[in-house]
């Protein structure tokens, strides 16, 4: 027994690409986090976003029409905050609504 199991599940580092990772704890939402012991990158295995399906976008863009803050829609719809910036940028740009937040410097990753 080595304590730790180097690339448990053919895990590779996302930053570069070393299987020296091992769990590291657990992101705010509740997934899995890993660490790379080769140049310390802290990731989780796959981005929320590739996995929100348009009935949840339907749903974030309901939600926004109804002035519930953006945390709210994030905890309510499930999507991550990163996600949800993305998702708002792309709306920004396809719709003239003035969609700005104000004082929205919540810069935490
Ligand atoms: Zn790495």
């Amino acid at each position: 027994m080595t304590g730790i199991q180097w690339s448990m599940n053919g895990l590779e580092c996302p930053q570069c690409g070393a299987v020296r990772i091992v769990k590291n704890g657990h992101a705010h939402t509740g997934k899995q986090r890993y660490l790379c012991c080769a140049c310390g990158h802290q990731f989780t295995l796959r981005p929320v976003w590739h996995r929100i399906s348009a009935e949840t976008i339907a749903l974030v863009d309901r939600l926004l029409t109804e002035r519930i803050s953006h945390r709210g829609i994030c905890r309510v719809t499930g999507v991550s905050r990163s996600w949800f910036r993305l998702h708002l940028k792309g709306l920004s740009r396809s719709v003239s609504h003035d969609l700005n937040t104000p004082a929205s410097s919540t810069k935490k990753a």
